[in-house]
C-alpha cells in the first residue's frame, strides 16, 4: 500500500489527466472512503456481479445491499475516544463458488439478514428496480442508516 501523501499525489495526477484528456477513469479498490471522494459513480461487485450501483453519496450513505453495508462497516474510523472499532458486522464464511452458481443470490450463504425466500428466487437476470440486486431491499424489507462520512 502506498503512503497517504504519495497516493494523494498520484490521484491528483490521474484526476488532472482525466479532465485534460476528457477520458473516463476506472478505479478498482476495496477502499470505499477513497472511492467516495473521487468517483462519480460506484459499482459494488460480489461473486463477479455488480450487486449495487449508484452515485457515491447514495451507495455509501444509504447502501441497498448487505454486502455494500458490510464493506462500509469494515472501513476503519480513527476515534481515540472509542478505542477500537467494532467488527461485529464482518462477513462470515468464504467467497462463493461461481463454478456451481445456481442463479440465486450469491451472497445468501454469508448474509446476516437473509430470509428463506432469498434461496428460491433467481437474481441472475433480475434488472435493478431501484439500485441493488438484493431482493429484500428491492421489496422494501430492509432498512438501515449509515454514518460514515
Ligand atoms: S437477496 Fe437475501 S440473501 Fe441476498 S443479499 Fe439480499 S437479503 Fe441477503
Amino acid at each position: 500500500m502506498l503512503d497517504v501523501s504519495i497516493r494523494a499525489s498520484i490521484l491528483n495526477i490521474i484526476r488532472e489527466l482525466t479532465g485534460e484528456l476528457e477520458m473516463a477513469t476506472l478505479y478498482i479498490s476495496h477502499d470505499l472512503s477513497l472511492l467516495g471522494s473521487i468517483c462519480d459513480y460506484i459499482a459494488i461487485m460480489y461473486g463477479g456481479c455488480i450487486v449495487e450501483y449508484g452515485k457515491p453519496e447514495s451507495v455509501i450513505k444509504n447502501p441497498m445491499h448487505p454486502y455494500t453495508k458490510s464493506l462500509i462497516d469494515a472501513v476503519p474510523i480513527p476515534d481515540f475516544k472509542m478505542g477500537k472499532k467494532s467488527f461485529e458486522n464482518i462477513v462470515p464464511g468464504e467467497p462463493p463458488d461461481m463454478v456451481n452458481y445456481n442463479g440465486t443470490c450469491s451472497f445468501e450463504p454469508r448474509c446476516n439478514v437473509r430470509k428463506k425466500v432469498c434461496k428460491k428466487i433467481k437474481t441472475e437476470k433480475k434488472v435493478f428496480l431501484k439500485r441493488s440486486l438484493c431482493l429484500l431491499f428491492e421489496l422494501g424489507g430492509l432498512n438501515w442508516t449509515v454514518n460514515l462520512f
